[in-house]
């Protein structure tokens, strides 16, 4: 018997020893091939800049918590980060605020309504919704300490931090949005009137525009999120960016608003905090393991990448990454 229970023991230490790691790579690879040649879906064309980006762009990227990378497809392709910015400017006044004063001040409720919605404004109890739409986004962005300058310093500082490298403005989205976003600036009006915005309106929003405009590819996405999946620090300087116990609350809202109002359909299938945005970026974080990035700008009529979801959803199948498993 003594032996038997010996011989379990040393097995289970052996496999143990040896677990095999999964092999990222042919996952990923396998991912792109299956949803490269899946061409519905159209890109964002309210911002017309967006409209003009080659729809055939597909990239994937994988990142583990201790930093190594695994890519597929166009990673060499930027992209503007639109409301994937949103997760690192709440992660920002997170530190600058504590989360007691963000909810409060933000909420984290799903509005039910589209990300842009007046109405969500005006018949929500408090009126922002989460961090996530664009009136709590761009209320966040308005609570971020300083004057214009300092502000974007701070935003600007804090992505580079999560990329671990300098990202650069695209101007030509910047323009673009600032432009054709009289309705994001009528959203930040309305707030101000129920006295739910913390500056002077269009500085806010004009910066809110910049953060969204900060071009990424795909390599620099997985990095930022993994930062969130290694308990708010780099794999790669070992600096803690985002403070410990601020993760669980990012994820959060991810989790339950990440992918506009579709959230729920995602979380239920994928089981996986994530955020897109309208330039064809996804990021989802699988908490102490991975993140995984994908960039394809094809929208769904959500907003939400049809190639970046698949991917993911594909990949996060494959690995059994779904958190409620
Ligand atoms: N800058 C975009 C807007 O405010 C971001 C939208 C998004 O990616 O959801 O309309």
């Amino acid at each position: 018997m003594l032996i038997k229970i010996l011989l379990v023991a040393f097995l289970i230490s052996i496999s143990t020893v040896f677990a095999v790691e999964p092999d990222y790579q042919a996952i990923i690879d396998q991912a792109y091939d299956n949803y490269h040649y899946d061409n519905r879906g159209e890109n964002a064309n309210y911002i017309p800049a967006l409209a003009q980006v080659n729809p055939n762009y597909f990239a994937i990227a994988l990142i583990t918590v201790d930093g190594k990378i695994y890519t597929a497809g166009a990673t060499k392709v930027k992209f503007p980060l639109e409301s994937i910015s949103k997760v690192f400017n709440l992660a920002l006044v997170l530190q600058q605020f504590g989360n007691i004063e963000v909810l409060k001040k933000l909420g984290a409720n799903a509005t039910g309504l589209p990300f842009n919605s007046i109405l969500a404004v005006k018949l929500q109890p408090n009126h922002i919704g989460n961090p996530f739409v664009n009136a709590g986004a761009m209320a966040t962005v308005s609570m971020i300490k300083g004057n214009a300058n300092q502000k974007w310093t701070t935003i600007s500082n804090n992505l580079n931090t999560y990329a671990g490298t300098t990202l650069e403005v695209n101007q030509v989205i910047d323009k673009s949005e600032n432009e054709t976003n009289q309705h994001n600036h009528a959203i930040a009006k309305l707030l101000e009137a129920y006295g739910k915005f913390y500056s002077d309106t269009s500085m806010a929003v004009d910066l809110y525009t910049k953060a969204c405009s900060v071009d990424v590819t795909v390599t620099d996405l997985a990095k930022m999120g993994v930062v969130l999946a290694n308990h708010g620090k780099s794999p790669y300087t070992h600096k803690q960016i985002l403070q410990v116990n601020y993760v669980s609350n990012v994820l959060a809202v991810m989790a339950t608003a990440g992918l506009y109002d579709t959230s729920g359909n995602w979380l239920y299938k994928v089981g996986l905090p994530a955020k897109s945005g309208v330039g064809g970026g996804i990021l989802a974080i699988v908490p102490g393991k991975f993140a995984i990035a994908a960039f394809s700008p094809p929208l769904d009529e959500t907003g939400n990448s049809v190639r970046g979801q698949e991917a993911v959803q594909y990949i996060a199948n494959q690995l059994k990454a779904n958190i409620f498993n």
